[in-house]
């Protein structure tokens, strides 16, 4: 039932606002503002390649079931196509090309030498059994696999697809090739080829930028506060690197409360919230249980209560949208810096007034890349079958993503550009480059 609403929004939500033209009109504008050739343009304006797939299921009732499947490589000039495959009732064609023409950006913005792919499945994945859900799975593989693989496009979890998925469709793809191929997929169970530190890789990455972004504007972090909407896997590693790295307070946190079906905010004074009791009331879907945080002496106001804070730092980490013509008026005068953990939070006119506002904006496909990062270092740990210490793996995704964070505010400096549009800049750049230097154009 919730999922099916959920669902029924982002069919809205896509219906209304074709992602893909968006994704195609965020490019123009930028394409525009650097003066791109007409040759570029052509070729990054729409995917090289598109899949469309037929995947019938036998259902546990003993009839034939067909889902549609996607795989969309917007580019590879610089490597491999990178993304992950989303199982999403409301998935389409549209959708999954503008999440790929997306990645193509953020591969290019954290200069990591892959391109940028995407997939799906029309599905809501919650409404399958376990034997089902590893049918699909296979069926997908059993689609795309001449079109995949650790040299030609590298899939990845997404929303409603887990590590244990990406197991079984390793495995499927290992069957069908004749090798054990770990590198095909990433996001693995760490025990099956997995990274140790990709759970916490997005999470801690939104952070190492946010301690860069405080550098920049002289914030001493011990005396800074945030507030964060989603307590999921991003939200859950923010709060507990803000508090335990930087010395910071969290002293709001807002989560979509699934028995009550509406979102909620648990809040503390400046003495800030207890990360690690909040986790300990958190479900595996992010759902605090409120009671217990109120008996906790925590506040639990309105879900939009967490976007008027007093706070120094803003981190969406739960869904597209949410920060809106609406809604930005409500953002507190003390806040400096908008770290966009999400992806999309944040609408083109809201994004308006908060440059007009001047706050210091990370834009999602730098703040979030930590977890495309990370499966980069689990593709090449595959390759090598050599694998790092946990510490070793962050330690490489703090330096890969300071130099990220430093390039792209460098050129907004330089150049006197907003953030997102530098970042924007920087990445369709080494695209064209690395076009330029392969011939195409
Ligand atoms: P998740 O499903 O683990 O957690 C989502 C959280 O958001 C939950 O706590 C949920 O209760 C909350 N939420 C949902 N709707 C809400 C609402 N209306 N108001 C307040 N809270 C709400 O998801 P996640 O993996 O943490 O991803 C969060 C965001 O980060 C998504 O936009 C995702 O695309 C993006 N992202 C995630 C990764 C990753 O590695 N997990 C990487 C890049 C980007």
């Amino acid at each position: 039932m919730e999922t099916s609403k959920v669902a029924r929004s982002r069919i809205e939500l896509v219906q209304e606002l074709n992602p893909f033209e968006m994704a195609q009109k965020q490019f123009d504008r930028v394409a525009d503002l650097m003066g791109l050739s007409e040759d570029a343009r052509q070729i990054l304006r729409w995917p090289m390649r598109e899949f469309r797939f037929q995947i019938p299921v036998r259902m546990d009732d003993g009839r034939i079931k067909v889902f549609f499947g996607y795989r969309v490589q917007h580019n590879d000039a610089r490597g491999p196509a990178k993304g992950g495959i989303r199982f999403h009732p409301a998935e389409t064609l549209d959708t999954i090309r503008a999440l790929a023409m997306w990645m193509t950006w953020k591969t290019a913005v954290v200069d990591l030498p892959l391109g940028g792919g995407k997939g799906g499945v029309a599905v809501d994945p919650a409404s399958l059994s376990r034997r089902e859900l590893e049918t699909l799975c296979r069926g997908w593989i059993d689609q795309i696999w001449r079109n995949i693989g650790p040299r030609i496009d590298v899939p990845a979890p997404d929303v409603g697809t887990t590590p244990q998925m990406m197991g079984w469709m390793m495995d499927e793809y290992s069957k069908l090739i004749g090798q054990y191929t770990p590198g095909v997929i990433t996001g693995k169970p760490v025990e099956g080829g997995g990274s140790p530190g990709r759970a916490e890789a997005t999470g801690f990455g939104v952070v190492y930028q946010i301690r860069e972004a405080m550098k920049l504007l002289g914030l001493d972090p011990e005396h800074t506060t945030a507030a964060i909407q989603g307590f999921g896997n991003v939200g859950q590693h923010a709060a507990q690197a803000f508090t335990q790295f930087l010395g910071g307070k969290v002293v709001a946190v807002a989560y979509w409360d699934r028995k009550d079906r509406r979102p909620y905010t648990i809040s503390a004074g400046q003495e800030g919230l207890d990360i690690d009791f909040l986790r300990s009331i958190t479900d595996t879907f992010g759902t605090i249980d409120k009671e217990a945080a109120r008996k906790a002496g925590y506040l639990v106001e309105d879900g939009m209560a967490w976007l008027s804070k007093p706070v120094d730092v803003l981190i969406p980490a739960a869904l597209e949208g949410q920060i809106t013509e609406e809604t930005v008026h409500l953002i507190h005068p003390q806040v400096k810096i908008l770290a966009e953990a999400a992806n999309g939070p944040t609408t083109p006119e809201a994004d308006e007034v908060l440059r007009e506002r001047g706050v210091m904006v990370i834009p999602d496909f730098l703040c979030n890349a930590g977890g495309v990062v990370v499966s980069y270092f689990e593709g090449v740990q595959n390759e090598m079958n050599f694998y790092w210490t946990r510490d070793e793996v962050l330690a490489r995704l703090d330096q890969h993503l300071t130099r990220a964070f430093q390039e792209v505010f460098q050129l907004a400096r330089d150049e006197d550009l907003y953030p997102r549009d530098a970042a924007y800049v920087l990445a369709i750049q080494r695209v064209v480059r690395a076009m330029e230097m392969r011939g195409w154009i």
